[in-house]
Parts: structure tokens; C-alpha cells; sequence
């Protein structure tokens, strides 16, 4: 499977980073060895000292597709859960400034803690509120009516490109309040009123 990461979807995040809204969607990938095992902490990796969370929606690809029309993406996804993109900021920033790629910043092992899926079904047609909390306290909190780009958008676009099968899962991007992951950081990760994800970084 892959994992298919939506840059730059919530425009008030894309303003906390000096980025300009973009007009269509930006995506990169994160490779299956970012998965976080279920019940494993997040190491910190020892080649940054700028380890960025970043909460995002993500759901999961139910059927193969490839140039999926954006009025029939709906059918393409029936569950949906938040997770990390663990972002080295530091990094990154150095790719950006060369006009590099960005995988040394963002596919790194463990880079996607993904959380429990659920069906997308109980929110049909209405906003879906998301969060995280670090050490008890809330840090980010986004509502997918605030996304640049619907889910549809999304896989209609990702799909000219490359094929979706199904079990891949889209990160969707992440709302303002991103920061900095310290060492023993406890994760918890909702959707309204379910924890669907928790860990602690080392
Ligand atoms: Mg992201």
C-alpha cells in the first residue's frame, strides 16, 4: 500500500508557514515503512532537532480507481481516522531552500501514526471536527469544512496521476497549530468525541 500526503489544504496552516494557498492540490508520499505500529512510541529521529506534528484527516481508499471523475470519488472511500505527518522542519526548510524533494523531511520511518478507522457514513453531508492533544492539552483542532480541497478533489486529482488501490490511505493536510514534538509526549487523536489514536514520542 501507499501513502498518498496532501500539502498545504487548510489555508490558515498555509499562512503559519508563509506559503501561498495553492490553486490545486499539492501531494507527496510516504513509503508503507512510515506506518507507526499500533501500541510502539515515535522515536525521534536523530537527524533533526525540529520534529513537527502535523493532525490530518485520513481515510482510506475502498477500490482500484485511476482518473477517477471528482462525482464519482465518493465511492471510492468508506472510512475515515486522523494520524500524523511527522514533518522534520528543519529539513524540509533545507529542501525547500534548494528546490529539493522532500522525503528526507517527510517519508521517514514512523512518519504516519494512523489511528483507528471508522465509517465515514455517520458523517455524511456534514462538517467532520478533528483534534490532538499532547499531554492532556489541546493543540490543534481542525473541521474538514475549512479544507482547500474536498476529499472528492482530491482523489480525482491524485488519480490522473497515479492509480489508487484499494487499503491506501490519503492524508489530507493540517489545519494551523502545528509544532515542535518533544520527548515523552503522550499523543491523543480524535474525531468529535472518539480517541482513535494514541502513542507517546521517545
Ligand atoms: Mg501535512
Amino acid at each position: 500500500m501507499k501513502i498518498v500526503c496532501i500539502g498545504r489544504n487548510y489555508a490558515d496552516h498555509a499562512r503559519e508557514l508563509n506559503n501561498p494557498v495553492p490553486s490545486k492540490p499539492v501531494f507527496f508520499m510516504k513509503p508503507d515503512t512510515a506506518l507507526l505500529h499500533p501500541h510502539n512510541p515515535f522515536f525521534l529521529p536523530e537527524f533533526s532537532n525540529d520534529v513537527h506534528y502535523e493532525t490530518e484527516l485520513v481515510i482510506k481508499i475502498s477500490k482500484h480507481g485511476k482518473h477517477i471523475a471528482e462525482k464519482f470519488a465518493y465511492k471510492y472511500y468508506e472510512e475515515i481516522t486522523v494520524g500524523i505527518d511527522f514533518t522534520a522542519r528543519d529539513l524540509q526548510n533545507e529542501c525547500k531552500d534548494k528546490g529539493l524533494p522532500w522525503e528526507i523531511a517527510k517519508a521517514f520511518d514512523q512518519s504516519a501514526p494512523v489511528g483507528d478507522f471508522i465509517p465515514i457514513d455517520q458523517f455524511k453531508g456534514r462538517e467532520i471536527l478533528f483534534g490532538l492533544k499532547i499531554n492532556g492539552e489541546w493543540r490543534q483542532n481542525g473541521n474538514s469544512k475549512d479544507m482547500i480541497f474536498s476529499f472528492d478533489r482530491i482523489i480525482s486529482y491524485v488519480s490522473q496521476f497515479i492509480t489508487l488501490r484499494k487499503g491506501d490511505y490519503i492524508f489530507t493536510g493540517t489545519p494551523a497549530g502545528v509544532g515542535k514534538t518533544m520527548p515523552d509526549d503522550e499523543f491523543e487523536l480524535f474525531i468529535e468525541n472518539q480517541k482513535l489514536l494514541v502513542f507517546r514520542a521517545k
